[in-house]
């Protein structure tokens, strides 16, 4: 009997273990208090310039630059897409330095700030930006009296390197599918969850083009993060397949190595999509405990929670 209440007792263990791996993430991560010493400068590819000893700046055509911050170690990087009366900066880095003069080099057009999502790595955070735009959804927006947005910790997770959540001043609100003309360029907001509830994509409609955030990039994508959900991210992969040119070139958020841009292709989102289906089927083997390490292709990985504690009930986000 004494063997058996001491199985179940381990077993119970175990199990509270497993559950719990999520809540040890919390505590876990405001342990830290600063961000790690920056990386040295290596060798960047020849299309791109850095503009001082921490920005790196690559020109993607006559009307879209990259801005990379390759010396932080997440890699970051921004994209500042410019139309004919008025330009997106796509994201803002941790805000360890001002992106602003940065793009104030590349431009006179007024800057509209867009986050791909509301990670501290993206949003900039002590950075004020003169137009903010954000996602409209119900949830957001019912928190936002007079447009001030303090985001929560679940969403920023600052406190993995010190960083406080911020309140972002919100100027405009953007619905789901909406579309943004820059003048002769027109951009398509993309809703593409799964890596965070708040996640978005923008589509170049002209070109094809389109800048993904943390959705997709090369490497090791997070889908086991606190607001992170595997149904969300299969919802997410159709919806940029829906709208991805059969040979789309897709900007990420992080390079996973140097040098040069953290570039993908609608193949590597036809991907994502079958190796998502493949987890939730249960016929794509993992390795590792938590998260757990799911191989798309040669450039890309799923960090995911184990198979038993995955959600594939995609968010309402009411
Ligand atoms: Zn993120």
């Amino acid at each position: 009997m004494k063997k058996l209440v001491f199985a179940v007792l381990l077993t119970t263990s175990f199990v509270m273990l497993a559950v719990w791996q999520r809540h040890f993430l919390l505590f876990e991560l405001p342990g830290s208090s600063a961000p790690p010493p920056l990386l040295d400068v290596v060798e960047e590819s020849g299309s791109s310039y850095w503009y001082d000893d921490y920005f790196l700046v690559d020109q993607i055509d006559s009307q879209t630059f990259a801005i990379g911050e390759p010396r932080y170690y997440q890699q970051n990087f921004s994209y500042l897409i410019l139309g004919t009366e008025s330009a997106i900066l796509f994201d803002a880095g941790p805000g360890l330095r001002d992106i602003r003069p940065v793009t104030n080099s590349l431009t006179d057009l007024p800057i509209t700030f867009i986050p791909s999502h509301f990670h501290y790595d993206h949003i900039g955070n002590t950075i004020t930006f003169e137009n903010v735009a954000v996602i409209d959804l119900p949830y957001l927006r019912r928190r936002a009296e007079s447009n001030s947005l303090k985001l929560t910790w679940a969403e920023h997770l600052g406190s993995s390197e010190g960083i406080a959540a911020p309140t972002l001043e919100i100027d405009e609100w953007l619905p789901i599918n909406s579309s943004l003309d820059l003048g002769e360029r027109v951009l398509q907001v993309l809703y593409t969850p799964g890596h965070t509830e708040d996640s978005v994509s923008l589509l170049d409609t002209k070109s094809g083009m389109i800048f993904s955030g943390d959705f997709i990039y090369p490497g090791a994508l997070y889908a086991f993060l606190p607001t992170s959900n595997m149904g969300d991210y299969l919802v997410g992969a159709e919806t940029l397949l829906e709208n991805a040119k059969f040979d789309a070139e897709l900007y990420g958020a992080h390079r996973s190595s140097a040098p040069g841009l953290p570039l993908l292709a609608t193949e590597d989102v036809l991907d994502l999509r079958a190796a998502l289906i493949a987890i939730k089927n249960r016929e794509l083997e993992g390795s590792g405990i938590f998260p757990r390490m799911y191989k798309v292709n040669e450039r890309l990985d799923i960090l995911a929670e184990p198979s038993w504690l995955q959600n594939w009930v995609p968010d309402s986000k009411d």
